[in-house]
């Protein structure tokens, strides 16, 4: 395939209680998913909007009380190919 540059376009944002993911779509055919955790605290101010701190979850509470995010993660998938994960650097590897 020619070279191309994706252009992603939002199509499904799946929100967990202290996790979300987003994947969009290239028109070529393309999938990127974009899955981590959310922001609780910005500037050591608690986000607005994250009300959830759901009873029960330990991982919300944790990150309430300052628990360090785990890395976003990103996976790209080519038409036709398997999903493969996108390093910061830029680099692409099997999952
Ligand atoms: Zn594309
Ligand atoms: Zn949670």
């Amino acid at each position: 395939m020619a070279e191309h540059e994706h252009q992603w376009k939002g199509r499904l944002f799946a929100d967990g209680c202290h996790h979300f993911s987003n994947t969009s779509e290239c028109e070529c055919g393309a999938l990127m998913n974009v899955t981590g955790e959310r922001i609780f605290w910005l500037r050591g101010k608690m986000q607005p909007g994250i009300y959830m701190a759901l009873e029960g979850c330990e991982r919300c509470h944790a990150l309430e009380m300052g628990a360090r995010r785990k890395p976003t993660r990103v996976s790209i998938r080519e038409p036709g190919g398997p999903w493969q994960r996108v390093l910061r650097d830029g680099r692409v590897v099997e999952p």
